[in-house]
């Protein structure tokens, strides 16, 4: 058997009879740029989300950017963010020219430790930008009253988690603004790069609709110095087939998470909680010797994953930041140990017991994989 990471194909078969028509259509009307479908989609897509305002993008990380921007924080001020991120969010912050502020993550959920956050709290912080990692949405209570306390913004990277709810309501919904992205293996995935803002504040979003459009509301009219960041017009005529199947789709990803969690529970294996708020963009499982489990894996034909090998304060691109290993003790543990198994709404049980079946099959033949470090297991 094959096991990919994610099966664009498949899901493409399932829509292929609205998906390709309305594909069709925006090449008939010739809308290419902000046409009829980004409107529509943007409508449907803040309605989903419960907010006011929804900006498409050209890409998760031009939100995120556009958001900072927005809110004009820029050189000399700080943004707080999860240093076991992708990269994307924290360059959203440093392109426009302030500075990310790392938090180490909670040992269970894997979002931003709110019990942190105050000690990186400086008189340049501006906002707070919580991730929410993997699907989970992070513990917006805490961070939002910690934000209220000093004054801050919150801005969610909600990259990953398209469609997850946090105590009833939307992730997008959540802060001052939200980034999502619809990078095609996304929970909501276009054919190609796409991203959108949502906000519940008009200002702010009528400033982005400037800045992702060069700057011009009526053409030709540059108010500011703006960019280019529009989300092309057929791929908001594929996230507007898409939208109504998410909720389906994430309902899908939660059964086959409650499957790998059944069948994996007695291994030496660090599970992901499967919180109600959870729409598993991924399956992160920490297991000591993962290297050689994934090498294992992949002689069987099951493809994983990294999210991320390498802690943002350790790469090379942030040496600027001045930071040393041991910065960030449990992102650091975890980023030895931490591999990402195939999850995608197609993925039936047949195929999830033969990704867990492979799993048990190497921990037999590799007992001293079983010490799992305790430090890291205390999650
Ligand atoms: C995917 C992702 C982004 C950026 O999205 P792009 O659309 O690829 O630019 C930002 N943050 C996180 C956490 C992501 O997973």
């Amino acid at each position: 058997m094959e096991i990919p990471f994610v099966d664009l194909k498949a899901q493409y078969k399932q829509i292929k009879d609205e998906v390709d028509p309305a594909v069709l259509a925006v090449m008939q009307r010739g809308d290419f740029i902000l046409g009829g479908a980004v409107t529509e989609f943007e409508r449907e897509f803040a309605n989903y989300c419960g907010v006011e305002h929804c900006v498409s993008v050209d890409s998760g990380y031009s939100a995120l950017e556009l958001i900072v921007r927005a809110y004009d924080i820029g050189p000399g001020d700080e943004v707080i963010t999860a240093a076991n991120t992708f990269i994307a969010t924290t360059l959203a912050i440093s392109n426009a020219g302030a500075t990310p502020v790392l938090v180490d993550c909670d040992p269970v959920t894997y979002n931003l430790d709110p019990s942190k956050i105050e000690a990186a709290i400086t008189p340049r912080t501006k906002a707070i930008m919580p991730v929410h990692l993997y699907g989970q949405p992070a513990d917006m209570d805490a961070i939002n009253a910690i934000a209220r306390k000093h004054n801050l913004r919150v801005f969610e990277d909600a990259a990953q988690a398209a469609g997850a709810r946090y105590k009833g309501r939307r992730a997008g919904n959540l802060g001052d603004a939200a980034g999502f992205s619809f990078y095609p293996g996304k929970n909501l995935g276009a054919y190609g790069d796409g991203g959108a803002v949502t906000t519940n504040d008009e200002v702010i979003a009528e400033k982005i609709r400037l800045l992702r459009n060069i700057g011009q509301k009526v053409k030709y009219h540059h108010e500011v110095k703006g960019f280019n960041h529009r989300l092309d017009t057929m791929q908001a005529a594929v996230l507007r087939v898409k939208l109504p199947y998410l909720d389906d789709w994430n309902a899908s990803r939660r059964r086959a998470a409650a499957t790998y969690a059944r069948l994996l529970a007695d291994l030496p294996i660090e599970l992901p909680s499967y919180a109600d708020d959870h729409i598993f963009h991924l399956y992160v499982i920490r297991i000591a010797g993962r290297d050689g489990m994934m090498d294992y894996l992949k002689e069987k034909g099951i493809a994983s994953g990294l999210h991320y090998p390498i802690p943002i304060h350790l790469l090379p691109a942030y040496a600027e930041l001045g930071h040393k290993r041991g910065d960030f003790p449990v992102t650091e543990a975890y980023a030895d140990t931490i591999v990402s198994l195939p999850i995608f709404p197609e993925l039936d049980d047949e195929k999830v017991a033969y990704v867990a079946g492979a799993i048990r099959e190497y921990l037999a033949d590799h007992p001293a994989h079983e010490d799992l470090p305790a430090a890291i297991a205390a999650g």
